[in-house]
């Protein structure tokens, strides 16, 4: 125990996305609860607002730079350029870090770093002699389908449209990830996904962003497989765990969120009376899509609440706001969490980013699933015929997108429809058993404390 109480130093390097540092924050936030102790290392220059109420949590910026974006003739480029550059900047700066870290009293025990990045685990186990920690922050089932491909139990060109894979649904082939079944513009990302198989490998600890009760089958298969540990949902506790409920502001943004506004306008609606619509924060839908979107938003008569990022505001018919003010309002970006549990959000339409999808679930909010490409696919798959808390509007083949009469009529059967008090129950279950997880001695919360005492003995 250091000065401050502390059990163990943990280093933690999340990838630098939203979707990939909000539930890595969660956990540090989660880690300092059990007496560890986090320097949290980000590689990008996006302010943290994490409130320093808590002594034990110290950010390290390692790229002062404003813009990590890089260069790049097409998206394949860009994206391999971007990872070349946080590649650099880890390894340039980490032994350095842990260094510091020592000389100043604190010496690092082990480090937590993204699954996506599986070359931290070279340097830390090899430059620097310490243990690495993998977190996978994807779906557990996603990650099995990656191992799958990694052990050849399932062939990539894909050999058959449907799919048969132990503890899994059966699963048609765009309910796969989309890397799998169609690597679009991007053809290398599915070999970087695939990469953190390594991790299973090599990692000397694995946890993973989900819980056991959520994905119970699959669990039991990877965990037969490799020793995994489920941690989450590793979402803001605040909202699942009165224990800690002072995290109010434990959040990272890259875009300026709404100021509170939006909470306000909710306070005004009927319970259960608003569509929440978000499509994360890297969606880029056509011009087209979005305006079938904002036309089915206004003919389903709902209240809604959409988030378009500045990004993407052009892309909305000029007198939609004006036409709708009544009814909708949309911001830039928003507490989503905060949102999400508020009484007046009937359904959040979404893209299913692993992270919307278990803040949803842990929120017992029920969703439309709408979902563009990477896992998103096979999450919406699990949301609608695995947890069912969920229907996914259908893509016109012949407009090769989702029509406005089609987000209406899923937007309504999900608010009202037939099966609306059944998908409202089975979400209001699955948020008990996400409770139920992260509660003191729950799987998780067990999981968590395993995980740090058994680094604890590794250094006594
Ligand atoms: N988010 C948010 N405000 C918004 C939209 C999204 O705080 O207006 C958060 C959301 O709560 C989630 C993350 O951004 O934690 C998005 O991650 P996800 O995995 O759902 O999607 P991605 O952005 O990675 O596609």
């Amino acid at each position: 125990m250091d000065e401050i109480g502390c059990r163990i130093h943990v280093l933690a390097i999340p990838y630098p996305l939203q979707g990939h540092l909000n539930p890595m924050l969660q956990l540090c936030k989660r880690l300092t609860s059990k007496g560890v102790r986090i320097t949290l290392v980000t590689i990008t220059s996006a302010r943290l607002s994490v409130q320093n109420q808590f002594e034990s949590i110290q950010i390290e910026y390692i790229l002062d730079d404003d813009n990590i974006e890089a260069e790049g003739s097409n998206d394949s480029e860009k994206g391999a350029a971007h990872f070349k550059r946080i590649q650099i900047a880890v390894s340039d700066n980490l032994a350095k870090l842990v260094e510091e870290k020592a000389s100043s009293g604190h010496p690092v025990n082990i480090v937590l770093y993204d699954s996506m990045m599986p070359w931290i685990l070279e340097i830390v186990q090899g430059q620097l002699g310490l243990k690495g920690a993998a977190f996978f922050t994807q779906a557990c089932a996603v990650s099995a389908i990656y191992n799958h491909i990694h052990r050849g139990t399932l062939k990539v060109p894909l050999e058959t449209s449907t799919i048969l894979l132990p503890s899994m649904p059966q699963l048609e082939s765009n309910d796969l990830p989309s890397f799998v079944y169609n690597p679009g513009p991007y053809p290398d990302v599915l070999d970087l996904v695939l990469a953190q198989n390594i991790n299973l490998e090599k990692s000397d600890w694995l946890l993973f962003n989900s819980f056991d009760k959520l994905e119970n089958e699959v669990v039991t298969w990877l965990t037969e497989r490799y020793p995994i540990k489920t941690i989450g949902p590793s979402t803001p506790s605040m909202y699942t765990d009165k224990r800690l409920k002072d995290d109010k502001d434990y959040t990272v943004n890259f875009f300026t969120p709404d100021s509170g506004a939006c909470l306000k306008w909710l306070d005004t609606k009927e319970t259960g009376s608003v569509v929440y619509v978000s499509f994360g924060s890297m969606s880029d839908l056509g011009e087209n899509q979005m305006q079938e979107i904002a036309c089915g938003l206004m003919n389903c008569t709902c209240n809604f609440l959409w988030v378009v990022r500045p990004s993407e505001e052009s892309k909305i018919p000029r007198d939609f706001m004006f036409e709708s003010q009544e009814r909708g309002l949309i911001v830039n970006w928003c507490p989503q969490p905060k949102v999400l549990s508020h009484r007046a959000v009937g359904c959040f339409m979404t893209h299913c980013g692993w992270n919307s999808t278990i803040e949803a679930l842990s929120l017992g909010v029920p969703m439309v699933t709408m979902p563009v490409w990477a896992d998103q696919t096979t999450n919406s798959k699990y949301i609608v015929d695995v947890w069912k808390v969920g229907l996914r509007v259908k893509a016109s083949e012949e407009r090769e997108m989702v029509t406005r009469e089609e987000v209406e009529r899923t937007i309504r059967e999900v608010m009202h429809g037939e099966k609306a008090s059944e998908l409202r129950s089975n979400a209001l279950r699955w948020k008990e058993l996400a409770k139920e997880a992260n509660s003191e001695g729950g799987s998780s919360d067990k999981n968590i404390e395993e995980f740090v005492s058994s680094v604890e003995s590794t250094h006594s």
